[in-house]
């Protein structure tokens, strides 16, 4: 699938980090049955569902350029970043910024990075490291954080201090660089926060176009293409199953059947598409 794409008078290009087996399938969906995984095996292989059945996720962001804004959404894993998983662990590759340069863009033109939430994969490139300080990685940006998420986050290293706060956060919040907002943000006519809960308490989708929804981010609304056409199937990590099954299934709904262009955080090839009735369900269809 492209990496660049205009829609509207806005161009959006991925910026791929990372594409790696994640969870195995029955541990990740935990409502999922092995009939339903079968009866899907074919359109899911090889791309969301690797070998053993593990479904592999992509670590990608979006960038918007606006006629006004240049908008990077969820900044993914980052580099030299104390991390549980071994493959998000201090790795040092430069994958990030040969694709940011592949999209013509220095992490100067960035002026804005908007996170749908703030879990350590969606936070990572916020900051990277010069001379063994954390540094906010878009020097000209604003930061923006929902109100309701940060306090969570917040509340979070309180309780029990984490390596992501303090490494991708906390920089960010002393270098005075954040703008925290609600659920009524907008900038200009081009962007504003679509809440959805349940993945998180504050997690937020972001939609763009003039006036209208263009193009919407997903985030972590959706983690596996098997999701949309099971919506009701949930992620074991998140944070309000049963909410998030709802505000799954809204969102899709809502952007089913019209030329919104979906940007989901974590599909592999295919990332990006129409939304389409398929069944009860719904399925991401190509729009090139
Ligand atoms: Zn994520």
């Amino acid at each position: 699938m492209r990496l660049n794409f205009s829609i509207g008078d806005m161009t959006v290009h991925r910026i791929v980090e990372m594409e790696s087996p994640f969870l195995p399938a029955f541990e990740m969906l935990p409502g999922l049955t092995q009939e339903v995984l079968d009866a899907n095996r074919d359109w899911l292989q090889p791309h969301s569902l690797g070998p053993g059945d593990v479904f592999s996720l992509c670590y990608q962001s979006y960038i918007v350029r606006t006629p006004h804004h240049t908008i990077l959404v969820d900044s993914c894993l980052g580099n030299d970043k104390q991390r549980g998983r071994p493959e998000w662990h201090l790795k040092t590759d430069d994958t990030y910024m040969r694709a940011l340069a592949a999209a013509g863009l220095t992490v100067e033109d960035i002026d804005y990075v908007m996170c749908t939430h703030l879990h350590d994969d969606h936070v990572g490139w916020n900051t990277r490291l010069v001379n063994g300080e954390w540094v906010p990685t878009f020097p000209n940006a604003r930061y923006v954080f929902s109100e309701r998420e940060l306090a969570t986050a917040q509340a979070a290293n309180e309780r029990s201090p984490y390596a992501g706060y303090t490494d991708s956060l906390l920089p960010i919040l002393r270098a005075g660089r954040t703008e925290i907002v609600g659920d009524d943000y907008q900038l200009g006519d081009h962007v504003r926060i679509l809440p959805t809960p349940g993945h998180t308490d504050g997690h937020v989708s972001f939609g763009f176009g003039k006036k209208r929804d263009e193009v919407v981010m997903t985030g972590d609304l959706i983690h596996v293409p098997l999701q949309m056409r099971y919506p009701e199937l949930s992620f074991a990590r998140d944070k309000d199953p049963v909410l998030a099954a709802t505000t799954r299934r809204s969102f899709l709904e809502r952007y089913c059947d019209t030329p919104t262009l979906c940007c989901t955080a974590h599909f592999p090839t295919l990332s990006a598409g129409r939304i389409s009735r398929w069944g009860a369900g719904y399925r991401l269809q190509s729009f090139d």
